[in-house]
């Protein structure tokens, strides 16, 4: 565990405002000079500092501060070439656990998960998918059993992004068979390095193996690291997936981040395959990626202070659909080309590799958006019934005890 210490000019001095965060950067800056600390010294010092996510808590990363004021944090950093955290090595851990764990965690399990989390050295991963427990995830049947201080965990779960490279993972488990499906869940985060955890990669659609399934055999997990109340995880799970749908539809993204900046850095490339069709296809999907943006950066700011809302599965929607419509125009026009990809041998992927796939890669890929994070279909589910107030779907499995349903 890396021991949580706050920077003394947090701790000490008066309260940083929004206004005096360019100086306090300034003066974080000059104690800790990117180009002379250690990159991980410095991603822990800023940690410390508060200016790792000015929204949360102090002691927690952050400064209490409204959470646009970070990006005066994230621009004096990048005007000084500091290292980044490589956030998409570890999405599961910010999109998710972090949120998770500063809603529901005591202060010592923050203290514990929150600073390694962020710095990126240790990653994290999200047991919650299992064979027959994808949509109606409530279903579940992994079990927890009460064994002295800790529990005893046996089931099987499946998709499991980064399992291979993560240290814990977020897992739901079902506590109390006798009680209705909801009730009956428990919020752990499980040390991936327990004995009893065995991960065995998946090959997905693209070649790669991003994801695994994982056998959990009688691992024991300590009941300090359960998240919320006995019988409680189905609200602890709902605030993760809240964030996962904010996370995939609504990470920040400059204007043209993400696929539609391929497809337009293929338009100012290439002047080959530009026809008037491609060309309006193109403006149609540029305005739409910049419309969906705005709106949702107004959607992220409102995560990142704490209260995501089922909106976010509007976004999360509309991200996925847009992205499968960009990179099969991407591939259009680039013709035979784009069918060129890779190699297809069985690999893990290269997290860093991001900005050089092929167009390919990109295709495939995008269709595992409609899928990860809750399916579109379920998104739908979600607008009509939580935003919209339209009738709910007929459910008759919510008020028997999970272990009198049949399957
Ligand atoms: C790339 C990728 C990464 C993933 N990473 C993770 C991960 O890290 N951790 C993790 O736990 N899981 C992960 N998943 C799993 C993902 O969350 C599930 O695949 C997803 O929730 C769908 O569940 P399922 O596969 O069991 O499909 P099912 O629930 O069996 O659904 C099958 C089909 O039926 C439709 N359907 C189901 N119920 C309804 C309904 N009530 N109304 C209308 N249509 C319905 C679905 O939309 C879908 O089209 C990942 C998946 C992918 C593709």
């Amino acid at each position: 565990m890396t021991d949580t210490t706050t920077d003394a000019a947090v701790s000490a001095g008066d309260p940083v405002t929004e206004d005096g965060l360019p100086t306090y950067v300034a003066d974080f800056l000059s104690k800790y000079d990117p180009a002379a600390t250690p990159r991980i010294d410095f991603l822990r010092a800023r940690f410390d500092a508060g200016l790792a996510w000015v929204q949360y808590p102090i002691g927690c990363g952050g400064l209490g501060l409204d959470a646009a004021a970070q990006s005066i944090v994230d621009a004096a950093l990048e005007a000084v070439a500091a290292p980044d955290n490589a956030p998409h090595r570890n999405v599961i851990g910010l999109g998710m656990a972090a949120p998770t764990i500063l809603a529901h965690g005591t202060p010592e399990q923050q203290r514990q998960w929150l600073r390694p989390l962020w710095t990126g050295e240790e990653i994290w991963c999200q047991l919650f998918s299992e064979p027959a427990a994808g949509s109606d995830l409530a279903s579940l049947g992994t079990k927890a059993v009460p064994d002295g201080t800790d529990w005893v965990v046996n089931g099987q779960k499946v998709w499991t992004s980064l399992a291979h490279e993560a240290s814990w993972a977020l897992l739901i488990a079902r506590t109390d068979p006798s009680v209705p499906k909801h009730r009956g869940l428990t919020y752990f985060v499980c040390d991936m390095r327990s004995p009893g955890v065995d991960v065995r990669a998946l090959r997905q659609l693209t070649g790669e193996a991003e994801f695994n399934e994982v056998f959990l055999d009688n691992v024991r997990v300590p009941d300090d690291n359960r998240l919320g109340e006995v019988g409680a995880g189905w609200r602890v799970t709902q605030s993760t997936l809240m964030n996962e749908r904010v996370a995939i539809g609504a990470g920040a993204a400059p204007r043209e981040g993400g696929p539609i900046g391929f497809l337009a850095d293929l338009w100012r490339r290439e002047d080959t395959h530009r026809t008037i069709g491609s060309f309006d296809k193109l403006v149609q999907l540029w305005v739409e990626a910049e419309t969906m943006r705005l709106t949702t950066e107004r959607l992220r700011q409102q995560a990142v202070a704490g209260t995501p809302g089922p909106e976010g599965s509007g976004s999360k929607l509309a991200y996925s659909l847009l992205a499968q419509r960009v990179s099969s125009l991407e591939l259009d026009i680039l013709g035979d080309r784009g069918l060129r990809f890779d190699d297809w041998s069985f690999r893990r992927p290269n997290l860093d590799d991001e900005r050089n796939r092929p167009a390919g890669y990109r295709f495939l890929r995008t269709k595992g958006n409609s899928i990860e994070g809750g399916t579109s279909e379920i998104m739908r589910n979600i607008i009509s019934e939580r935003i919209l107030g339209l009738p709910a779907e007929s459910r008759t499995d919510t008020t028997i005890p999970w272990n009198e349903l049949p399957r």
